[in-house]
């Protein structure tokens, strides 16, 4: 069972198989894999509790639907983690609020068909069998609140969204890790080509292995190891709606893929999002909101939900709650997951872009699982390696969120 303490001296541990430095969702599901492979792990969070960064921010969704295997792959693992919650965390009541109602990609462009179809075939030659293509016409069947100007549309059913608290600390405590709140990194001491400890404002771990999983925060963690990281630091903001009557409550997560924006359904009301264009910063405690964004983005999903339009001519700001978070880019938008090939021993989970949440259980697993040798760096493509060249690959991913 994980223990959740702010450390005084006597409880304080001088020593770790493995230090994860950073307690939001990539921390805890690490250090879940980390220590049920035998590990005895210890997870810094600076804050007072874990989650409350990044992954507070999220919308909490997940997908399979991505067009590059490992991707596929990645995802197909975590939904499976999200599906067999209690039994994997070992906590037979806990309830992670998973909704699978799907998610649907919309494409209202005159090409969307040819596009879409194209996309749907190769996404069930690399290993995603139940993903759909529906024509418009299909799509306004099924989902009766779409505009005619939808074109094409793909669909899978087994995509959805869940409570990223819940599955953060479901992780925790199935764990066998300790979760040091309220205790920072201050350094992390590089001996020769090795790290040997980590510096904290409580005291000093002697450890092998220190693991990277500051979120935002990753490149600021891993000079302190003498390692500079290329990464992307933008503000993405959501707006939560309050209930009301025409927001269609079995609607799956739905997607405009010319705009960017998104919206799905939450207790009554929604959650919606924009992918819209942003200048790279640097990283936040506490992220700006701006109170334009609401309206932009109800402007953007009512081009293909035509219901927002009445929602939004009525709309009163008490009715929205703004917030913010940051994504941690990579140059592909795939994280980077494995040991830094100039410092022996620092581990790097980082960098999910928008989607660590569903990402990060089968991300944890596998940097477990090069941390004790049951996977190798040649078989890893989330390697610091590529991530390094930058190389911008013939498959780039291609969805907006
Ligand atoms: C608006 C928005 C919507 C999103 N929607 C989705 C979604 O639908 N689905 C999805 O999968 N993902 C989504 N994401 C992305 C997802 O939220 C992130 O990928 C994920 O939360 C990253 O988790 P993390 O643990 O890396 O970072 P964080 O949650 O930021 O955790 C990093 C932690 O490190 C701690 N830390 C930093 N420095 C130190 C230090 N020196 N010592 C100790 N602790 C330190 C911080 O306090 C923080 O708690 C969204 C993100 C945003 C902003």
């Amino acid at each position: 069972m994980g223990r959740m303490l702010v450390p005084v001296e006597e409880d304080f541990p001088g020593v770790a198989d493995v230090v994860v430095i950073g307690g939001g969702i990539v921390g805890v599901t690490t250090a879940f894999a980390a220590s049920k492979a035998g590990l005895d792990t210890v997870v810094l969070e600076r804050r007072k509790g874990l989650g409350t960064l990044t992954t507070a921010a999220s919308e909490e969704c997940f997908r399979a639907q991505f067009s590059e295997p490992e991707n596929v792959a990645m995802m197909l693992a975590s939904i499976a983690v999200f599906e067999n919650f209690a039994e994997v965390v070992g906590i037979p009541d806990i309830d992670i609020g998973i909704h699978q109602q799907g998610y649907l990609f919309l494409s209202d462009a005159p090409n969307g068909p040819e596009k879409l179809k194209a996309q749907v075939a190769h996404q069930q030659v690399i290993g995603l069998e139940d993903v759909e293509f529906l024509d418009g016409d299909e799509a306004r069947r099924r989902f009766p609140w779409l505009g005619p100007g939808v074109t094409a549309a793909t669909f899978r059913g087994r995509d959805g969204w869940l409570s990223g608290h819940e599955l953060t600390y479901g992780f925790a405590r199935g764990s066998d890790a300790s979760f040091l709140l309220s205790t920072e990194a201050l350094d992390i001491v590089v001996d020769g080509d090795r790290v040997r400890a980590v510096e904290t404002n409580r005291g000093c771990i002697s450890t092998p292995r220190v693991v990277v999983a500051a979120g935002p925060f990753g490149g600021i963690v891993a000079r302190m190891a003498g390692v500079e990281l290329p990464l992307s630091i933008v503000r993405r903001q959501k707006a939560i709606l309050a209930p009301h009557a025409l927001i269609p409550q079995d609607a799956p997560m739905t997607v405009d893929l010319e705009s960017g924006a998104y919206w799905r359904p939450e207790v009554g009301g929604a959650a919606l999002g924009w992918a819209h264009p942003e200048d790279p910063g640097v990283p936040l405690e506490r992220v700006p909101t701006d109170w334009m964004f609401p309206m932009l983005v109800l402007e953007k999903v009512a081009r293909l939900s035509p219901f927002w339009w009445d929602i939004a001519e009525g709309l009163r700001r008490e009715s929205v709650h703004l917030s913010a978070g940051q994504y941690t880019n990579t140059f592909d938008k795939k994280p980077v997951i494995g040991e830094h090939p100039d410092v022996g021993g620092l581990y790097l989970n980082l960098g999910y872009s928008g989607h660590g949440i569903m990402g990060s259980p089968d991300g944890g697993r596998r940097l477990a699982d090069l941390m004790t040798g049951k996977a190798s760096e040649e078989q890893n493509p989330f390697g610091f390696e590529r991530f390094a060249r930058g190389v911008v690959l013939a498959s780039e991913e291609k969805m907006v969120i």
